[in-house]
């Protein structure tokens, strides 16, 4: 008996966070997790959007990198890109937070919630509750976010087919890029509009990309869609495992950001825009009889299976390599 549960618990172990998700869905029968957002029935016009997302201090942000204007912004941010994924426009937000006493002791808060509602200005969207705990030693952010959809057309990730193009909005790469000279030491207190300041401002001042999402859904051209939160290769497996598909696609299409160039080495530089994570920008298919004016760069095709990269002439498989919180 001790070895079988040794056994269980070691299979447990090795499960990843995403095969964790599934596997919860599948044994519990849950049809509604395992998108951007949840999609339940409002009324006759409508779908209600929900999203939550949790960060954590020293595994998700480093308070010493970023501001704590920064982070208000970025904690709605993340779950506003929620709903853009879904082609949606949010209204409303909770937000929760578990506080070591030290920083409860200081303007933190105060700071945290003006860089939360300037956001949340910007986009129309209401506080209407949270909780606030004593957290031991970490920071902890809890960001819930609703919005809505026309009925029925919330974009999935599933529903990209074999033969439709493959979009992404932006640059890729810049807040990977960001993340790495906040590493080097980059100070934040520096000048925040000289050249090096603008990968750093991916990383820290997200931008949801709610008007491309609304565009999209207004056009009704995308047949699936997902945030990158983790990386494109991941993010594009995401909607391949659900599609039932594979996807190639060419190295030389991937809009790369400009600045990444001056700081890091070309292969770096696509390493960052493959898997680097957190650009947050809509990764998107469309069929390929809708490719006229599409709001986006083409970096590939959706193909029967498997997952491939096109680079200086070669075909190879592409793993998904972007970020986990489990291995
Ligand atoms: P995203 O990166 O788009 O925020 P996640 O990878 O965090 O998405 O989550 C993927 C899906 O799994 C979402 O539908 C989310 O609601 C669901 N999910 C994540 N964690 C849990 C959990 N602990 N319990 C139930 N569902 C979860
Ligand atoms: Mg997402």
């Amino acid at each position: 008996m001790y070895v079988y549960n040794a056994l269980v618990s070691t299979a447990v172990l090795m499960v990843n966070e995403f095969q964790f998700i599934d596997n919860l869905r599948r044994q519990y029968r849950l049809d509604k997790i395992g998108d951007d957002c949840a999609v339940l029935p409002k009324d006759a016009d409508t779908d209600l959007l929900i999203t939550a997302d949790m960060m954590v201090e020293d595994v998700d942000f480093r308070l010493k990198w970023t501001t704590p204007e920064f982070l208000g912004h970025k904690a709605l941010a993340v779950s506003l890109s929620d709903i853009a994924a879904m082609g949606g426009t949010p209204n409303w937000a909770m937000l929760s937070l578990g506080i070591p006493e030290g920083l409860w002791k200081t303007d933190f808060i105060d700071r945290f919630y003006s860089g939360w509602f300037a956001l949340a200005n910007e986009f129309g969207v209401e506080l209407v509750g949270g909780d606030i705990s004593r957290a031991p030693d970490k920071l902890v952010i809890d960001s819930v976010a609703g919005g809505e959809a026309p009925k029925g057309k919330a974009i999935l990730r599933a529903g990209a087919k074999s033969g439709d193009a493959i979009y992404v909005t932006g640059s890729l790469g810049g807040a990977a890029g960001g993340l790495k000279l906040l590493e080097r030491g980059f100070e934040i207190t520096t000048d925040l509009h000289d050249l090096i300041a603008n990968l750093v401002l991916q990383q820290l001042k997200t931008t949801p990309q709610l008007k491309t999402a609304n565009l999209l859904q207004k056009l009704g051209i995308a047949t699936s869609m997902i945030d990158i939160s983790d990386g494109l290769s991941s993010d594009l497996g995401h909607i391949c495992q659900v599609s039932g598909v594979g996807a190639k696609i060419y190295a030389d299409q991937l809009p790369i950001d400009d600045e990444l160039s001056n700081y890091f080495h070309s292969d770096d530089c696509l390493e960052m825009a493959l898997h680097g994570g957190e650009d947050f920008e809509l990764l998107f298919t469309v069929s390929s009889q809708n490719k006229a004016d599409v709001p986006g760069t083409c970096i590939g095709e959706i193909t029967d299976n498997g997952i491939e990269i096109v680079k200086d002439g070669k075909t190879e498989p592409l793993d998904s390599n972007g970020y986990q919180h489990f291995r």
